[in-house]
């Protein structure tokens, strides 16, 4: 006869094994992970996966690499596509039709610009291909002469003159040219980052050559970046990442030509038409990567004076600069957050403290 201890402990008996199975099974494979690499953007996109079965992570990143592929197209500044066609139709002085998508990011622009007191400026594509930067690889000879460059700066093309009008736009000034490379990498992560959480995924790391953003805590541990060091093979600082936290780097080592020993960055401040100087980074932490790289690029043509209250008046709290003699400068919440690249290095950063902000009517149009 069965009795009812006979079957319990049958019962604990059943539940001890598949709880000893489990545990072995966690041991060899922790969590799932899958990985990929794609190439969009000009970059290396490297996309991590967590906890997510095989199957739906590998479904996942076939539809997040289609949608950069796309959105590499659409927001392409020189080549054929949905953004030249409307940067073709604003020399005319007529009007372009484009998605939902690229009218997002052209909104959001404007309030960068806005917000930045126009040192981020999306406008200046007749500048930046000037300056040769409208190629897939670096410049090569003299920079362009003074007498051709004044012109584009004096034709103060801004985003506010952006003719919005749901999906058409036109410009009220002709010298508008667009070109979205100092956000088009943060605003496509978020928007993967949409996508991943669209196909279920809460756990995953999405890296793109300056710019990290997370989802998930990686399981328990966080997600540790490394903050390049622009002078050397190395890192010069580490940061955690927590869930939903992103982190852009702008760094002029990253597209550059070098001229009679002299090196022209690929950002440009809009009010000279010269590329910055003075500075090799800027690492903004936030949680929006399209803010997070466009105040990256802005920060960087601040520069080493203006820079916190550019931060202040785009609402960022979290930055660090290296500048040109190496010296590093952070905002407090920055410094809260950055430990030594390893054990045995030391960290020596200056803490900036952030002004208020100033007040503006900047708003997205
Ligand atoms: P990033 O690496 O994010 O700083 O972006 C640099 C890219 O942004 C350049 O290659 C240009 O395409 C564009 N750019 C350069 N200067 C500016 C500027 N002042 N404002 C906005 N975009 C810029
Ligand atoms: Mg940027």
């Amino acid at each position: 006869m069965i009795t009812t201890a006979l079957i319990v402990r049958a019962v604990s008996l059943v539940l001890l094994a598949l709880g000893v199975a489990l545990g072995v099974f966690r041991a060899a494979h922790p969590i799932q992970d899958t990985r990929e690499t794609l190439y969009v953007f000009g970059t290396l996109v490297e996309i991590e996966i967590l906890d997510t079965d095989k199957d739906t992570a590998q479904a996942a990143l076939v539809d997040v690499g289609q949608m950069l592929q796309r959105l590499h197209r659409d927001w392409h500044a020189w080549r054929p596509g949905m953004l030249s066609d409307l940067n073709e139709a604003i020399a005319l002085g007529e009007t372009g039709a484009v998605n939902d998508q690229l009218a997002t990011i052209l909104r959001r622009g404007a309030l960068f610009d806005c917000q930045s007191d126009g040192l981020f400026n999306p406008a200046i594509g007749t500048l930046v291909g000037l300056w040769g930067f409208h190629a897939d690889s670096p410049p090569q000879g003299a920079p362009p002469a003074d007498t051709a460059i004044q012109p584009l700066v004096a034709a103060q093309p801004r985003m506010a003159d952006l003719e919005i009008s749901d999906n058409r736009i036109g410009s009220a000034n002709a010298a508008v040219q667009l070109d979205l490379g100092g956000f088009a990498k943060g605003a496509a992560l978020d928007m993967a980052r949409g996508a991943l959480a669209a196909w279920g995924i809460r756990d995953a790391v999405l890296n793109a050559g300056g710019g990290v953003e997370v989802m998930g805590s990686h399981d328990s541990r966080p997600w540790r970046v490394a903050i390049r060091d622009p002078f050397a093979w190395g890192a010069v600082a580490a940061v955690s990442l927590k869930p939903g936290e992103v982190l852009h780097t702008s760094g002029n080592y990253e597209r550059f030509f070098d001229h009679n020993g002299q090196r022209f960055s690929h950002i440009l401040d809009p009010r000279t038409g010269y590329p910055v100087e003075g500075i090799v980074s800027v690492s903004v932490l936030d949680t929006d990567g399209a803010r997070a790289d466009a105040a990256a690029t802005a920060l960087s043509v601040a520069g080493p004076s203006e820079w916190p209250q550019i931060a202040a008046d785009m609402g960022i709290t979290s930055a660090l600069m290296i500048a040109d003699d190496g010296a590093m400068m952070a905002t407090p919440a920055m410094i809260a957050r950055l430990a030594p690249p390893a054990e045995d290095a030391t960290l020596e950063v200056q803490p900036v403290a952030l002004p208020a902000p100033r007040a503006n009517d900047c708003a997205v149009p």
